[in-house]
């Protein structure tokens, strides 16, 4: 499947690489200042106020978040935290353990769960005595909502699973009324996705399937902007990167649960799905010329925990993603040679091209910058959706 390294939007366009980490002008909303300096670094320093990583500041924060969730559950858990088997969840899932929170682990099975990952969840929820609800997708439906996003042209294939994510961890959240929903996601060890590679948003998903699906969506776990405003508002359910609270160091991670848990390693990030796997380390590179690793090695560069040279080493070969995975996904997703073809050679779009639920969130905007300073939104969110 050679010959797609296509990056037609930046044809006879000047890279230009940010002074501090490696994102680069192949993210279309990205500016830089007098320094060459650019907005995800300027983004970064500004959520390290809210997650101070000074050792003893970030202790303390540690210390009151736990207070606080401990003093949050009245029923049999008071806490969920999302797993997938990879190492961020799975070492989220041991850290709450040992903090004395009584977790609820939450896997969203969409059909693309590595053998090791779900192994990896096994393991690692039996040992520490944690219960699991799995919540498996409806199959065909979301076969079919998968291929919608490859036939739209954007960059943002995983939407159908984060938003999915969200959804299921807000409604187990609010049936068991526990408050709050721990992730391992963290802007500190892999960065912050831009918006215009990964655009999660219910409107979106949506006008995307109308007008790329086959069916109506009757299963799929679809959550919209007044649901997410409902949880967070009236039930005060809060996401919480967990991660960003302590001194999480992945490799050590990795090696932690490799001795305790018998976990098991799958290489890169997002690998343990391999639709995941595909989607960052194959199609969004070869389509979109997109690279997912200059985002997730620049939180380490900005941390000063890995030197730029070593992270433009690694890029500067593409993805180790072997070329069978593409047929397996393109056989799985039922889409033949001719319409992968099709789906390669077409046009690039964006999620600008499409309905979404921006407008009405940017209406929002005071209410949801008030609700980060309550806490009630994570500022990681607002800093993602949010210009400024
Ligand atoms: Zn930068």
């Amino acid at each position: 499947m050679k010959g797609y390294i296509s990056s037609k939007v930046l044809e006879n366009k000047k890279t230009i690489v940010c002074s501090r980490c490696i994102l680069d002008n192949t993210v279309s909303e990205i500016s830089f200042d007098e320094n060459g300096v650019c907005s995800f670094c300027v983004k970064h320093d500004k959520l390290l106020k809210y997650y101070p990583q000074e050792d003893g500041k970030r202790e303390e924060k540690f210390k009151n978040l736990i207070y606080k969730i401990k003093n949050s559950g009245k029923g049999k858990y008071d806490v969920i935290v999302g797993v997938s088997g990879g190492v961020d969840s799975s070492f989220t899932l041991h850290k709450a353990v040992e903090a004395g929170l009584k977790p609820l682990a939450v896997y969203f099975d969409n059909g693309w769960g590595a053998e090791i990952a779900v192994k990896n969840i096994q393991k690692i929820t039996k040992k520490l005595n944690v219960d699991l609800f799995t919540f498996v997708v409806d199959w065909e439906e979301f076969k079919d909502i998968q291929r919608a996003f490859l036939k739209a042209s954007v960059p943002c294939i995983d939407i159908p699973t984060d938003l999915a994510i969200s959804s299921v961890l807000y409604k187990a959240a609010a049936k068991e009324n526990i408050k709050y929903i721990l992730s391992g996601a963290s802007f500190i060890t892999e960065g912050t996705v831009p918006k215009s590679w990964s655009f999660i948003d219910g409107a979106y998903l949506r006008n995307v399937y109308k007008l790329y699906g086959s069916k109506k969506i009757k299963k799929y776990p679809l959550i919209d902007l007044k649901s997410i405003f409902y949880y967070t508002f009236i039930k005060k359910i809060i996401q919480i990167p967990f991660t960003n609270y302590f001194n999480y160091d992945k490799k050590e991670a990795k090696k932690f649960l490799k001795n305790n848990y018998e976990w098991e390693d799958y290489g890169g990030h997002h690998y343990e799905n391999i639709y995941s796997k595909w989607g960052f380390g194959w199609y969004t590179y070869n389509k979109f010329g997109f690279d997912k690793r200059k985002v997730s090695l620049s939180g380490p560069i900005r941390m000063g925990k890995m030197k730029k040279s070593e992270a433009l080493k690694e890029i500067s070969s593409p993805p180790a993603v072997k070329k069978e995975i593409t047929a397996f996904v393109m056989k799985k997703l039922e889409i033949n040679n001719e319409e992968f073809k099709k789906i390669m050679e077409q046009k690039c779009r964006s999620y600008k091209d499409f309905k979404t639920g921006l407008d009405a969130l940017n209406k929002f905007k005071f209410i949801v910058k008030i609700a980060v300073k309550k806490g009630l939104i994570s500022p990681v969110v607002y800093e993602k959706f949010f210009d400024e």
